[in-house]
């Protein structure tokens, strides 16, 4: 039964039950709703690198850090499909494209992205952008494109949320969330493990996340990338566990979703993603890159979905109630 009314004591219950009795719920409920042997293969590629004027303490891309990425203008349209070509090639059904704004502006660059949109949706892939906050009409236009999903994460708690982001609210968050949804493109929300969070605050984004009108379609969980010259850099590693109970909480409170095994993955093994996958997760990044840090090949994805038995999932076979 798909719940939007979970309660903070619901979902406390389940996140702290014990990992195994967890680890089932959640791979039951898996069953039910999706097929277990597809994971959905996404390529996530930084179409505008660096220099973003937000101070997400857990970004390399913020002007402020002193990181050693290279600061790349809005990319051309004919490298973009290219790109976009060689992750269809490669087994990609969904193709995402980042750029390092504060918000979608009015000018030549959303134009150009308008231009991504609608040349990657002629691939037959399901095209994503994460852009930053949109308004109303920039989210109508990108649905008017062929944007098939709107990538825009919550981060963590909005208790936690000023400590690690103090250039926008949490409001702004969800009334980009609001504008995606109102344009009828599908949303991709989720957010990150290791920020210094505490049990509580993984459990009221999880909370917000659950009871919005409409769950996300996806639900990407992320494993903080400790990355030199950001605040963040020093943290602690994230267990392995502390992922395997936050896809199983996500998988039981959205069984519709696809729950996302983001980023990370880089540091993991192949055992501790079965884990992932076990406990739920159904999606994962390919290509060598996540915006700007690290990710397994391809390759070494083909190897172990075929170790694991899983296959690719078709692109849209999820479909948006408008
Ligand atoms: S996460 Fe996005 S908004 Fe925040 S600093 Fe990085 S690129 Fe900018």
């Amino acid at each position: 039964m798909i719940k939007n009314n979970w309660n903070l004591e619901e979902i406390q219950d389940l996140y702290h039950k014990p990992l195994l009795e967890l680890i089932y719920r959640a791979a039951t409920l898996h069953r039910e709703y999706q097929d277990t042997a597809e994971v959905q293969v996404c390529t996530l590629l930084s179409v505008k690198t660096g220099g973003c004027p937000e101070d997400c303490a857990y970004c390399p891309q913020a002007a402020r850090y002193h990181t050693d990425i290279n600061v790349q203008s809005l990319m051309k349209t004919d490298e973009v499909i290219e790109y976009a070509r060689r992750a269809k090639e490669a087994g990609s059904t969904r193709f995402c494209m980042g750029a390092a704004w504060r918000e979608v502006r009015d000018n030549k660059d959303f134009d150009r992205v308008v231009e991504f949109v609608q040349e990657v949706n002629k691939l037959g892939m399901e095209v994503c952008c994460t852009l930053g906050m949109l308004n109303e009409h920039q989210a109508k236009r990108l649905a008017e494109a062929g944007l098939y999903a709107y990538n825009h994460n919550l981060d963590t708690s909005s208790e936690y949320y000023g400590e690690i982001i103090s250039t926008r609210t949490y409001d702004d968050r969800l009334k980009t969330l609001y504008n995606v949804r109102q344009a009828g493109i599908s949303v991709c929300c989720g957010g990150i493990v290791g920020l210094g969070e505490t049990h509580g605050d993984r459990i009221k984004m999880l909370h917000t996340l659950s009871t919005l009108p409409e769950h996300p379609e996806s639900v990407p969980i992320n494993a903080l990338v400790r990355v030199k010259g950001t605040p963040l850099e020093n943290n602690d590693k994230v267990d392995i566990w502390d992922m395997v109970r936050m896809i199983a909480t996500a998988r039981i409170l959205m069984p519709r979703a696809m729950v996302r095994l983001s980023a990370g993955r880089a540091e993991m093994s192949i055992s501790d993603q079965a884990l992932c996958f076990m406990a739920g997760a159904n999606s994962i990044f390919a290509g060598e890159k996540l915006l700007t840090t690290p990710n397994p090949s391809f390759d070494a994805d083909n190897a172990m979905f075929q170790l694991l038995g899983l296959k690719p999932r078709e692109a849209f076979k999820e479909s948006v109630e408008v």
